[in-house]
């Protein structure tokens, strides 16, 4: 054999599945906190824009519960 090596969850023979999933929890983790940034942002843009529009266009398209909508999905992250 000769082919394995050892990491923090001991001697493994080939590549360690703890640390393949622990690698990819953090990236996982990582990649959300990115996601929820960018979804703030674009509700705060939103909101901004939406400044500009009429009421009617606001209510034609329902900001106010698109916007609820998009800050359901953060607190559910
Ligand atoms: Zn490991």
């Amino acid at each position: 054999m000769g082919v394995g090596y050892y990491c923090i969850h001991g001697a493994v023979a080939r590549d360690c599945y703890t640390c393949f999933a622990s690698k990819r929890h953090k990236d996982d983790q990582a990649r959300i906190a990115e996601l929820e940034g960018a979804l703030r942002e674009a509700i705060e843009s939103v909101e901004d824009w939406a400044g500009y529009a009429s009421a009617y266009f606001r209510e034609k398209h329902d900001l106010e519960g698109e916007v609820k909508k998009l800050r359901k999905a953060l607190e559910n992250v």
